[in-house]
């Protein structure tokens, strides 16, 4: 799957380096400086580098946690967020990473103990009741766990601490570390989920709605936290019809009783990435309905995304206790 592997002279000799490139296996094994001389050269094509990504190891060395804006929480009194990866093994077509980024190579950061510093150093300097920490803003938490591993080493550091909350937001099926562990009572896997019907226009090598189902079902079975993240919300021909049926399946296939929590917010994005999106991929693009932009962002008209945001808050509330839904916008 991934036949080059870039690595920062500095860390070639690490322990995590050497792991991940036995696990890898590349045909190719390149040395650099920096990454930021692979990652940030001017002018590379995203959507031909999406076709056979190269992985690059490097090091962090600043700003390994970010504030959480307060309409984007689930309750929290303190929230930030923090990504061990840039990129993605899937294709979004709505990823804000495509426009954010200038190239599709996956980055992982492997120095995983400065992340944990970082959140122990928050965890102890805080007089908040309860802080979220979320990971997976700039990849997908799980998607190459088999590989990164980090998923389970954030888990074997953190169980100790009982006031925090520990979310790993994924569209992935990699759960199986998850399933070999008894359930951490403050960490939550949070399934990005979507209609089929959306999953297949715009989600790309994405594992389908039935298979995220069932990974969900494993693990509540097994005791874990779920939640739910209904983001972004696609408006699209049928919208009610297709959103009602994907509710009801859902609900009626999972323990609804034991969803952890829930989050709403429909399709918007700085207007750069978006206007990069659309060079891109400009016959996908199309495909967003009602779309608005004003100097900063693109988004949906606000009659469009009242309509969204009601008709979803309506739908969930038929099934879910409403105090466990959050509205992002
Ligand atoms: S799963 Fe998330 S991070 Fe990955 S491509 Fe899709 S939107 Fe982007």
């Amino acid at each position: 799957m991934i036949d080059t592997i870039y690595v920062e002279k500095k860390i070639k000799n690490l322990k995590k380096t050497k792991d991940i490139c036995k696990l890898v296996r590349p045909r190719n094994l390149i040395v650099c400086e920096n990454y930021r001389e692979v990652f940030n050269v001017k002018n590379q094509n995203f959507k031909i580098q999406k076709q056979k990504p190269a992985l690059i190891l490097a090091k962090k060395y600043k700003s390994f946690l970010n504030i959480v804006p307060k309409n984007f929480t689930i309750g929290g009194d303190e929230n930030f967020y923090f990504s061990h990866m840039l990129n993605c093994i899937y294709d979004c077509r709505y990823c804000f990473l495509q426009g954010m980024l200038r190239s599709a190579n996956y980055v992982i950061f492997i120095n995983y103990k400065d992340f944990l510093k970082s959140i122990e150093e928050k965890i102890i300097s805080s007089n908040a009741k309860n802080i979220h920490f979320f990971s997976g803003y700039d990849c997908d938490s799980l998607a190459l766990e088999p590989i990164s591993k980090f998923g389970k080493y954030m888990l074997k550091n953190l169980k100790k601490y009982p006031n925090i909350i520990l979310e790993f937001r994924t569209k992935s099926t990699q759960i199986n570390f998850l399933l070999k562990k008894i359930p951490h009572p403050n960490v939550v896997i949070a399934f990005s989920i979507s209609p089929n019907e959306i999953i297949n226009i715009y989600e790309n090598k994405t594992p389908k709605l039935l298979k995220r189902l069932n990974a969900i079902k494993k693990l509540q079975a097994a005791g874990w936290k779920i939640g739910l993240r209904f983001d972004p919300i696609i408006y699209c021909e049928n919208f009610k019809q297709i959103y009602k049926n994907f509710f009801e399946l859902i609900f009626n296939l999972i323990d609804k009783n034991r969803v952890h929590s829930m989050t709403i917010g429909s399709f918007r994005m700085p207007k750069n990435f978006y206007t990069k999106i659309s060079n891109l991929y400009p016959e996908k693009v199309d495909f967003f309905m009602h779309l608005k932009k004003d100097e900063q962002r693109v988004f949906y008209k606000k009659e469009v995304e009242d309509e969204i945001l009601l008709f979803c808050r309506k739908s969930i509330e038929k099934y879910v206790d409403s105090s466990k839904l959050f509205i992002n916008r």
